[in-house]
């Protein structure tokens, strides 16, 4: 590349060019770059985010990890959860495994998302030191009969505000171009592929806290501290899981409108307060968020010379946290044809490919499997009335008390990954 300072362009060429540096496209940079491919990544953020979003790893992104050699940095620095307390107005109702037995990592692991950017650009930088271009926000792309020409303009600000007019612009070439942009995905949009589906009923505020210490209260419930818990309230479910550091997790619905402003953390504790009677204290507090919940998918993933994946292509409720791994899943799956599209001299169009087309079927079956968990997931966690709430209580108190408890975990564990694979 010829990174010209100023307003002028600079240009340079690649195999594959990845657009969004987030963990789908970081991982599959990777991916590629191991396998000997010349594959760069343009991220519009100049600086890594810190955001700890995605904390959850499910076994199937443990296993992904392990094919780029991280998943025991990962498990070394994260925290191992087997199971999680089911409650509902302080009473337990059971235990919810978190693995299935017959998967090879029997724990989600919790490990915040910058973490795992963060390992994910390290071996990205190991395998190829200039793979990763930050700061430069991809504007335009035009596919050619031989690839793609994309044109990028740099970033103004650190966390990627939107460049102007006069921005230093770079024109880049590409064979094959995979849109990794997340879900607000302008490169998909740009070229012409639509996204279906719906915002949910279900507002949260979450925010990660100081774990409590015995001395707060943890052990005075009759709580283990460093337990994942989950609390069926009439007023909407609160989850709560513990981080890396001595931290933890708060997410709390707001049932369909929100908790209204400001998202504070003071707001969140007082919301656990009236809800559990229990609350982090606020000025422990690292990261407050509040989200909205859409599911929608993309009507195809691959056009000429392009292919979507990651949230790009699928955006799923974030409540049980799949999104992360369909990401690395879908980059796992396209891989090998990646590396078979560049090997040959032709420049097959991918859109009638039919192993391409076989890929996208199967990527697009487990978004929509995940989707319809975590929008079951969803649903049972919304305000209702109280006799509702109690009947909801019961009916969870009976399946963990039951086989079902192990369907459940199944379930949970993305353990049905492997079966949509065929
Ligand atoms: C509150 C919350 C909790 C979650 N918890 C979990 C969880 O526990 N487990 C889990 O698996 N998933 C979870 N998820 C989902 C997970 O965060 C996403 O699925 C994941 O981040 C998707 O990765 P991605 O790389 O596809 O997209 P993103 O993470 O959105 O990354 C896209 C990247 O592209 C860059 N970009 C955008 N446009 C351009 C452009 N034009 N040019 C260049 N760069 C661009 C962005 O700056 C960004 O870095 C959660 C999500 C939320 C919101």
């Amino acid at each position: 590349m010829t990174d010209v300072p100023g307003r002028s362009a600079g240009q340079g060429s690649c195999e594959v060019l990845v657009v969004g540096g987030g963990p789908t496209g970081l991982f599959l940079a990777s991916l590629l770059a191991g396998r000997g491919l010349d594959v760069v990544v343009l991220e519009k953020r100049r600086v890594p985010s810190r955001h700890s979003r995605a904390i959850g790893l499910h076994p199937p992104a443990l296993g992904a990890l392990r094919v780029l050699g991280l998943d025991r940095e990962a498990v070394a620095g994260g925290v191992p959860l087997r199971s999680g307390a089911a409650l509902s107005r302080g009473r337990h109702l059971g235990q919810v495994r978190f693995a299935a037995r017959r998967t090879p990592n029997r724990f989600v692991l919790s490990l915040p998302q910058s973490r795992t950017e963060e390992m994910l650009s390290r071996r990205l930088s190991a395998l190829s030191p200039t793979a990763l271009r930050r700061g430069w926000q991809v504007t335009e792309v035009l596919e050619t009969a031989g690839g793609v020409e994309v044109t990028a303009r740099r970033t103004a600000e650190q966390d990627g505000a939107a460049p102007h007019g006069s921005s230093p612009l770079l024109r880049w070439r590409a064979r094959l171009l995979v849109v990794a942009d997340g879900a607000r995905s302008g490169t998909r949009a740009s070229l012409g592929i639509a996204m279906r589906g719906r915002v949910l009923p279900d507002t949260y505020l979450m925010g990660d806290f100081a774990e409590e210490t015995p001395s707060t209260g943890a052990r005075a419930a009759g709580r283990r501290p460093r337990e994942a818990r989950i609390h069926l309230e009439a007023d909407g479910v609160v989850e709560s899981f513990p981080m890396p550091d001595a931290r933890r997790r708060w997410v709390v619905h707001t049932g369909p409108t929100g908790a209204g402003p400001p998202s504070s953390a003071h707001r969140l504790a007082d919301l656990l307060q009236r809800r559990l009677g229990e609350a982090p204290d606020p000025d422990t507090a690292t990261m407050i968020s509040a989200f909205t919940v859409a599911q929608r998918f993309a009507a195809r993933l691959c056009t000429r010379r392009c292919v979507v994946i990651g949230d790009a292509a699928h955006e799923i409720s974030p409540i049980g946290g799949q999104g992360m791994t369909l990401g690395w899943l879908d980059a796992l799956d396209i891989a090998p044809l990646v590396r078979g599209a560049i090997a040959t001299d032709q420049a097959p169009d991918l859109s009638r490919d039919a192993d391409w087309g076989r890929i996208e079927r199967r990527i697009m079956r487990r978004a929509r499997t995940a989707g319809a968990i975590a929008g079951l997931n969803t649903a049972l966690g919304r305000p209702v009335g109280r006799r509702l709430s109690l009947m909801r209580a019961a009916a969870l108190r009976l399946v963990l008390g039951t086989r079902l408890r192990i369907l459940l975990a199944w379930v949970y564990s993305m353990g049905w990954v492997g079966a949509a694979r065929r």
